[in-house]
């Protein structure tokens, strides 16, 4: 008999015949032996809709109200489901974040889980209890309460996973499992066996939203052994572990983009040494995230530098630069918006060099300009336009082989 935590994301929950579903699969994991810890989100676009509602009265809504009003989507979900779980006959408890011991820095929207009290949970769990816990929330030390970013469910569920030494965490969704790019966009895209806790860290940061990245982060440092699986399909899903040898060996074995990019170019700087550190110490103390930098000398005494933010950041971003354009001298600022980001990652690329050369040759050859570039020893991300954005991940799918993997099923 071992433990098993469960997750079932918003599409997984989001009606009462699904939760009936979900319940299901909880009940066959307690039928085979096992000991169940589930962890759910907010029924299908709850939060969304929570959201929308701040906006109706507010631009600008207060960080910790806007925790208090998100934390209850989930509140929603973990009630439902351990009522359909008594409605079959099984004993099950829900518990909130804080209930379940979840402790967070303070940090409103996007708070890191600091330690886990798992006393209450294990109590419920040796009186026989299936022990239903609210994903994406979590209590800090002076009792405000917290979430952990859009798509946190997954970091709970695998921390618990953590904290409680599961066998194995289960993460259940809208789709079979974790695929060499975004099912929804790219029609071949194909059902990955397995893949590296590396490899997936770069995908989800890079874009891939099936995973929150903090969870693969969870599951590579306590070594949780995860599946993403449909909740629908009876099938296995994509196993991450530490080294995949699943797959063929694949160079490229995963495709992952976002769009909202936009690229700031900060022109006419002196070239100065320590010009780029004052330019980005003063956006970091301004806790604007910068992606990308590319830093270019136009003539010898000038240079500019062009850098890559989320265009939600875009307005803070010049606004903040303009502030101090006095002590930064430069002579102006210019902007690109309607970016995307396309990322290829894979750990073959250590060992093959001519792999981004490769990348840009299928861009180039489909008229897609690149506007960034940046690289690491497992992933190639390029700046592109937002509209070439899925041909750009097309093309590449298809050049590197990725429509031709086929998810060798696991035991
Ligand atoms: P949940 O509500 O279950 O947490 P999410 O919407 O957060 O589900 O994540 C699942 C979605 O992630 C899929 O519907 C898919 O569109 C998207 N996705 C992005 N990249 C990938 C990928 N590489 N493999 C599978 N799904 C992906
Ligand atoms: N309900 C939260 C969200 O929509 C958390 C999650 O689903 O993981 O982002
Ligand atoms: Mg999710």
């Amino acid at each position: 008999m071992g433990l098993i935590v469960q997750k079932f994301g918003g599409t997984s929950v989001g009606s009462t015949e699904k939760i009936r579903n979900a319940a299901e699969r909880v009940i066959a994991e307690r039928e085979a032996g096992h000991d169940v810890v589930v962890v759910v989100s907010a029924m299908g676009k709850s939060t969304d809709v929570l959201v929308d509602l701040a906006k109706e009265l507010t631009d600008d809504p207060s960080k910790r109200e806007m925790d208090m009003l998100l934390a209850t989507g989930e509140q929603v979900t973990i009630s439902l489901l351990a009522m359909a779980l008594q409605a079959r006959g099984y004993d099950a408890i829900s518990f909130t974040g804080w209930q379940a011991g979840m402790k967070t820095e303070h940090v409103h929207g996007n708070a890191r889980i600091v330690d886990i009290d798992e006393s209450r949970i294990k109590e419920a769990l040796s009186a026989g209890k299936v022990v239903v816990v609210a994903g994406f929330q979590g209590i800090a030390d002076d009792l405000h309460i917290t979430t952990l970013g859009r798509g946190g469910s997954d970091t709970t569920a695998v921390a618990l996973a953590a904290a409680l030494k599961a066998d194995k965490c289960d993460i259940y969704t809208d789709v079979p499992g974790v695929f060499t790019t975004d099912p929804r966009y790219v029609s071949s895209a194909r059902k990955l066996a397995g893949i590296s806790y590396d490899e997936m860290l770069e995908l989800a940061n890079l874009g891939a939203g099936v995973l929150h990245p903090r969870a693969v982060e969870f599951a590579k440092n306590y070594q949780v052994p995860l599946e993403v699986r449909s909740s629908i399909e009876n099938e296995s899903g994509t196993l991450i572990e530490e080294e995949s040898s699943m797959e063929q060996n694949l160079v490229v074995r995963g495709i992952a983009f976002e769009d909202q990019i936009t690229r700031v170019t900060v022109c006419g700087l002196s070239s100065g040494l320590t010009t780029l550190s004052t330019i980005f110490t003063t956006l970091a103390k301004q806790n604007i995230n910068v992606d990308i930098i590319i830093q270019s000398a136009t003539s010898t005494n000038q240079t500019s530098i062009s850098f890559s933010v989320k265009t939600d950041d875009l307005s803070k971003t010049v606004e903040v630069l303009e502030e101090y354009k006095g002590a930064l001298g430069y002579e102006q600022i210019e902007t690109e918006s309607k970016l995307a980001k396309v990322s290829i990652v894979g750990s073959g690329m250590v060992s093959n060099p001519g792999v981004a050369a490769e990348m840009f040759a299928v861009l180039a050859q489909k008229d897609i300009q690149v506007k960034m570039v940046s690289t690491s020893e497992i992933k190639v991300s390029t700046v592109v336009g937002r509209d070439d954005m899925v041909k750009a991940v097309e093309a590449l799918h298809d050049a590197f082989d990725l429509s031709k993997v086929s998810a060798a099923a696991h035991s």
